[in-house]
Formats: C-alpha cells, structure tokens, sequence
C-alpha cells in the first residue's frame, strides 16, 4: 500500500522546505573553504541585521538548550539574583540551569495557558533587586506567548537587570528585535520557526551583555563561551569549534526566504495563519489551552473536546496514521490534548492537509465530526489570504 507521508507538525522539528534540504544535501567542503567562510559571515551579519543587534550574533552546533546556557553562563556571575518569569515546561527550564550556575532563583509562575504579566514583574523588581531577569517568549508546553515588549519596557524601567528572552519556539515566526525592544539576550535554535533540521543553536548579544561578560573574567564553561566564538563570528576563516557547515548553508537559505517574504509579513502571516488554524479546530470542538490575548502564532494546545470520549494515545497515534506527526501535551495538559506547531515555511497545502487529516483521526477515535467543518472555516481563511 502507497505510505501516507508524514507531516512533521510536532511544535519542532519543523517541515523543511526542498531548498532548504538541497543545502543540506551539498558535498561538505572545509571549514576553511573561502566561498564557505563567505557565506558564514554572510548569516553572521543578516542575523545582526534582521534582528536589529548593535552588539553581537553567535551561530555555533548545539539545541536550543545549549544557547540557554550560553546566555546564562556568559552574562550572570555566581550569587547574582535571578527572576526566572516562567509560563511551563521550558520556562521552568532556566530553573535547574541558574541553580547548577550559583545564582540566586526567584520564579514568577504563570497559571497553565497564561502568561506572567508586565504588572507581575513589575512588582517583583520592586521587592528585590534582580541581575538577571528570563522570560520565554513562547511557551511551548502551552502555546502561550508573553508579552516581551512590555516586560522589556518595564524591566529597563525599573531595573538594572540584564533581560533574556527564550526565543526558541518564536524567533522567525514572531516579533523580536534586540536594541529596539530592549533585549539583552535573545536565544533560538534552527529547528522551530527556521525550518531548518535541528543541529544549530544562535544567539544574539546586545551592548550591555557584552559589557556585562566582559566583567566576569574567565568563566568555568569552554565551548559556550562568548570569548572563545567572537573570534570566529568576527571572521569565520578562524577556527573554535568545528561549525556544520551544511547547517550553516540551510540556516542561509532559511535567512534568504526570509528576506524574500520580508520579516513583517512573515510575523503576519504567521498570527493569521495560526488564528485560522485555532478556528478550524474549534469549530469541530477543541479548546485552544492558551488564553486570549496570550495564543502564539507559532503553535497551538489543542484540549481534546469535552464528552468526546477521545484516548489521548489513541487519537495521536490515527493522526499519524493520517500523516501528522502531533506531540503529546506536558504538565497540567498531558493527556488532555495534542500540540501542533504552525510555524515556519508551511504553506497553504499544509495547512490544509493538517486540519484535514485532525478530522479524520476524529473519526477514526470515535469522535464524529463533520467532515468539512473545521476545513470549511480553513479555507474560507485561506481563501482570503
Ligand atoms: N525553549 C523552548 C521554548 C523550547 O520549545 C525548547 C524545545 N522544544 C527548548 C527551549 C529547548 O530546545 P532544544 O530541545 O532544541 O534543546
């Protein structure tokens, strides 16, 4: 029988686009190799471009998580204050990575679905006074984004504090600049809204971080350490670490789509489409788990409607039968619902194929829907785009 293929749906890995893949596929050349170094110092410098940095970009081999380590170990000394904002999971995250560094943890928690609040950390910078404070601007256990700008404002306001923002399951797919909005640190990974195979791990740097890393001396981690890459993100000619080079190229075709779709109407396209998506669903019954106004365009906790009857293992493991790779829900969700990211270069097929194919794994878990209805509210969408 003819395989159904499978849509990699999951909030990251991401679907990647064929010329995107064809960068990967390329015959490795040395890292050494001028058109290489070239084309390395060419993304270096869009990334500081696009995201607005004044200071500095790092692109090196790691996941996401690396680069929140990076952050941490490079711009907060042992013993510092720490206001961890955390919506779930990978907010919660920062949590371990602070206490293994020394530094002095508070956490702000949101309730599951919302978001700490520019009120919250506003109050909490009042109390104490906080070196370090994190927020992570899409939460990807729950599809919630923070409200960033906001809490930048605030932060800058009434602090001294360095700001750090998790930008894994939103960098590409929503707003973020680093001078204009008043971020410190930005983090992201390739895998998420760069349609890009997971291996790489970035990281933007603004003035203040850099002052501040030039502070603590010699730092006990090596391989994330900000003085051992700048060298070579000044001129990649030199060496550090090894970069993937295929990587590299695929996260320089990701740049270029970008800049081909222009990043404004990529962050719109990507609040349309994920509004649409969220529409689709709950026309056939689902909850969107992220309240208004905190949904993120990039991905969406879909609670399995209420007397439905669906078996959380069962419902995921008929949508992949019907080709959509969806991930089990964490914390206070799990088992009650799926998550499906809508980020990244997805087009209008797959949109379509996704919603189509949730109807059908409906059906096939013993929850009757009508066939068309979460589709029809989707292509009435699309069909305005
Ligand atoms: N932060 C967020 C918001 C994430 O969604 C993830 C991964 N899903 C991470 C951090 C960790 O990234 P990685 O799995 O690439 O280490």
């Amino acid at each position: 029988m003819l395989k159904t293929r499978k849509l990699v749906m999951i909030p990251g890995p991401t679907p990647v686009v064929r010329s995107i893949q064809d960068q990967m596929g390329r015959e490795t050349v040395a890292f050494g190799d001028a058109d290489f170094v070239a084309d390395f110092a060419e993304v270096v410098s869009d990334l500081k471009a696009l995201w607005k940095c004044g200071g500095e970009a790092f692109v090196f081999a790691g996941s996401g998580t690396l680069a929140m380590e990076m952050a941490i170990a490079n711009i907060a000394g042992k013993g510092e204050n720490v206001l961890v904002c955390s919506n779930g999971f990978f907010g919660d995250r920062f949590i371990d990575l602070c206490e293994r560094k020394g530094l002095n943890l508070d956490v702000l928690p949101a309730k599951w679905g919302e978001s700490v609040t520019p009120e919250q950390v506003e109050s909490r910078l009042a109390a104490k006074d906080y070196q370090l404070v994190t927020v992570t601007h899409v939460e990807t256990s729950t599809g919630v984004a923070a409200p960033i700008a906001e809490i930048a404002r605030i932060v800058r306001k009434k602090s001294s504090a360095l700001y750090v923002v998790d930008g894994v399951a939103a960098t590409g797919g929503v707003e973020e600049t680093i001078d204009p909005m008043g971020i410190d640190v930005l983090l992201t990974c390739s895998q998420k809204a760069f349609g890009v195979s997971p291996g790489l791990a970035m990281l933007w740097a603004g003035k203040r971080a850099m002052e501040k890393r030039a502070t603590l001396g010699r730092i006990p981690e090596s391989y994330i350490d900000f003085d051992k890459w700048l060298p070579i993100m000044h001129n990649p000619a030199k060496y550090w670490g090894t970069p993937p080079v295929n990587l590299i190229w695929a996260l320089k075709e990701s740049l270029r789509i970008m800049k081909e779709e222009g990043l404004e109407e990529r962050y719109a396209r990507h609040e349309r489409q994920g509004a649409l998506v969220d529409a689709a669903l709950e026309a056939i019954g689902f909850t969107v788990a992220a309240k208004k106004p905190f949904r993120a365009p990039t991905l969406s906790v879909y609670l399995y409607p209420e007397g439905s009857g669906i078996d959380d293992t069962t419902f995921r493991t008929m949508l992949a039968e019907e080709g959509v790779q969806s991930a089990g829900c964490l914390g206070d969700f799990q088992g009650k619902g799926f998550r499906m990211g809508h980020m990244g270069n997805i087009d209008k097929h797959t949109l379509v194929s996704a919603v189509g194919a949730v109807e059908r794994a409906c059906a096939k878990s013993g929850y009757r829907v009508q066939f068309g209805k979460a589709l029809g509210v989707l292509q009435e969408g699309l069909a305005k785009e």
